[in-house]
């Protein structure tokens, strides 16, 4: 396809919201035609951000009554925060079903998710008192969380009910239960944390949502699953993305080239690390390899398991069960 033969690229409004985290601001799209104006994520769930959306919105001679609906690109805190409140302004709230699990501050899901990390961490070597934090920190994040529910379900590879002019796309990786927005007249995708210019994806390991209880759930295999996107989004003509964090940008596939590069790096210096050690619990690994940033507990053990259950799955390291009920990360031999 060539430029000439592509549709009029629609007017995205860029919203850039603050946030209380590390990541920095987070970025709402709004998409206004004479019919409806739609908000693609909405902040986290604080005084500031809802001041700075309320005032992005009358820049364009909104109120956020005036909204039509909101569509949430995935169920973390900084993206969803002020979702009940637009819903309680009868704003419809458009998400993947399973999004709703985040939408529900001290609901089962919360207890789910602290199980299944307790039982996790506890196999992979985390300390009792690592653990403890970890679960406060979770606990606390999900506090800042709003109380929606899903108006409309999206459903994926299909279109968007409140934005025909796009496919719902599902990319997994970053989060399990994550979209994309994408429209292939124009080429523009709108892909939540999927892929940000300024800084490298986390691929966050989650619990399968299918098991009785939390201890019992497997995990996702997040980096896996998120290179496996990355290499799909490679097969679309894309011409500009709207990330959820940082300036919107084009030519994503020379970026998702360079991700999958690095990722392809650093899989090879777990591996040497691996071997060098004779045998390792995952946190040994995570608080070596990330010893500036061994205190964020979630952030290295999903990055260090994503690189082990890579290992593991082409051949190179093997998870073997001691009789402590630990797990020790070991090179395969023969
Ligand atoms: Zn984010």
């Amino acid at each position: 396809m060539t430029s000439s033969t592509r549709g009029t690229l629609l007017t995205i409004r860029r919203l850039e919201l603050p946030t209380p985290f590390p990541v920095g601001p987070v970025n709402a799209y709004l998409i206004k035609d004479a019919n409806q104006a739609v908000l693609i994520d909405c902040g986290p769930g604080t005084k500031a951000a809802r001041d700075v959306l309320i005032r992005g919105l009358s820049e364009e001679g909104l109120v956020p009554e005036d909204l039509t609906a909101v569509v949430l690109t995935h169920g973390h805190v900084d993206h969803v925060g002020q979702a009940a409140w637009l819903q309680s302004l009868g704003v419809t709230v458009c998400a993947p079903p399973e999004v709703e699990t985040w939408l529900q501050p001290g609901s089962r899901w919360d207890s789910y998710r602290q199980e299944f990390f307790t039982t996790l961490y506890t196999m992979q070597g985390v300390p009792e008192d690592v653990i403890h934090h970890a679960n406060k920190d979770l606990g606390m994040l999900q506090k800042l969380n709003t109380k929606a529910t899903v108006d409309v379900t999206l459903s994926y590879n299909q279109t968007c009910p409140v934005l025909p002019m796009f496919q719902v796309l599902h990319v997994p990786g970053h989060a399990q239960h994550a979209l994309a927005l994408w429209n292939a007249e124009t080429g523009e995708i709108i892909v939540g944390d999927q892929l940000l210019p300024e800084i490298s994806s986390n691929a966050l390991v989650e619990p399968e949502l299918t098991a009785k209880t939390g201890s019992e759930a497997k995990r996702t295999l997040s980096l896996m699953q998120y290179r496996e996107n990355l290499r799909s989004l490679l097969e679309l003509e894309i011409s500009v993305v709207y990330p959820g964090h940082g300036p919107v940008f084009e030519d994503a596939h020379t970026l998702i080239r360079s991700r999958l590069a690095a990722q392809e790096k650093r899989r090879q210096q777990f591996y040497e690390r691996v071997v060098e050690s004779g045998g390792t619990s995952a946190y040994q690994l995570a608080t070596s390899y990330f010893a500036r940033h061994k205190n964020q507990t979630s952030l290295i053990m999903s990055e260090t398991l994503g690189y082990l259950d890579w290992l593991s799955a082409i051949g190179e390291i093997d998870e073997v069960n001691l009789a402590s009920g630990q797990i020790e990360w070991k090179q395969r031999r023969g």
